[in-house]
């Protein structure tokens, strides 16, 4: 039996990543009504592949035979001041997340939790992609930010985003 303390971080991991959506959710409204719907639509699609992680955590603890403990989702902010400011806040967002992961597999770890091990493998590979591309996202609103037509260019492109095909089958595991 999986021990109580990594239980516990699992619960607490899952609600982090449904957190992390309903963040995404709230930076995808403020774009919508700043006029990026490149912006917004990206940041959805976001949201949805980070309710995706949280469910994949909720179906490896049912799995497990582990009791899901749903936690509390605190209220978001509703203004980024600027459409660069959101995507520092979203890798702020994805740095702390990172963060998480690795306390996370460091515990199970300790607590020699192997099949935990193997999933956060997962994670960890994905939250790299994760920082990458916020990362890029920030230095290129930063690159472009006094010119607007650069930046509906941008938004242009950041509306190209289709849900990424590795993530369509998480919340169904
Ligand atoms: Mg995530």
């Amino acid at each position: 039996m999986l021990s109580q303390v990594v239980q516990n971080a699992l619960n607490d991991q899952i609600n982090y990543e449904l957190t992390s959506s309903y963040a995404y959710l709230s930076m995808s409204a403020y774009c919508e009504l700043q006029n990026f719907r490149g912006c917004a639509k990206w940041l959805k699609i976001q949201s949805e592949e980070e309710y995706t992680h949280g469910m994949k955590l909720y179906n490896f603890m049912l799995a497990r035979n582990c009791k899901v403990e749903l936690r509390e989702i605190g209220k978001q902010p509703t203004d980024y001041g600027s459409i660069v400011g959101v995507f520092e806040k979203a890798l702020e967002q994805e740095t702390s997340v990172t963060r998480r992961i690795e306390e996370l597999y460091e515990l199970a770890f300790k607590e020699r939790a192997f099949a935990e091990l193997v999933q956060l493998q997962w994670f960890i590979t994905e939250q790299v992609e994760e920082e990458r591309t916020a990362r890029d996202v920030v230095a290129k609103f930063q690159m472009v930010k006094d010119d607007p037509s650069a930046m509906l260019d941008l938004d242009r492109e950041l509306g190209s985003r289709t849900p990424g095909a590795d993530e369509g089958d998480a919340a169904a595991e």
